[in-house]
């Protein structure tokens, strides 16, 4: 039975119960990163390396992505590039009390991106929305009280339950998962 890298209890973690599995991680894609909304009208693409890959199993995620979690790309505002059509915003309020403004396609209603109104340059992407989305691997898992029962974390991933971190914290496992030098870029 493999170990628990945080309480080495055993296969299962005693944090939420989230399992943990051995894996190789994809490289990062080579920047740009391209992606849309469902129905094309949106496009963007990503010119900043990803901050994190993060994966939030809190409630409001599920609702609003009708999936066992949220899974995000941190990003730099001004390392996204937008194109295409009309976007409805709604604005919901997060766990720290904060604005949080959710944007999606008018035409589809594809959820793109969030804006937390206390980080003016922070894009938090939803994921699924690129064009290739299979190298994103979570590097982090917050809200993992809510995981559903079959949830698993790569070993190297910060997890948490609640939001017992910070962004800046989710950023530096990020970096080590993804030392400078990781991303096409630096090719
Ligand atoms: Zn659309
Ligand atoms: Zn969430």
């Amino acid at each position: 039975m493999q170990a628990c890298p945080l309480c080495g209890s055993g296969a299962v973690c005693h944090i939420g119960g989230m399992k943990r599995i051995a894996m190789t991680r994809p490289p990062l894609p080579k920047l740009p990163l391209e992606g849309g909304c469902h129905c094309g009208a949106v496009r963007y693409s990503v010119t900043a390396k990803p901050r994190a890959v993060n994966a939030c199993h809190c409630k409001d995620c599920q609702r609003l992505s009708g999936a066992p979690f949220g899974l995000f790309l941190h990003l730099a505002k001004d390392g996204v590039a937008i194109s295409g059509g009309a976007r409805d915003t709604f604005r919901r309020i997060g766990s720290s009390g904060n604005g949080i403004n959710v944007e999606r396609c008018a035409v589809c209603g594809t959820r793109m991106w969030h804006l937390p109104e206390a980080a003016p340059d922070l894009l938090i992407l939803c994921a699924g929305t690129l064009d290739d989305s299979r190298w994103a691997i979570p590097t982090s898992h917050i809200w993992i009280e809510h995981a559903a029962a079959d949830a698993v974390a790569a070993e190297d991933a910060l997890v948490v339950e609640s939001f017992q971190t910070t962004r800046p914290a989710l950023w530096a496992r990020f970096s080590e998962i993804y030392p400078a030098g990781a991303d096409g870029d630096a090719a």
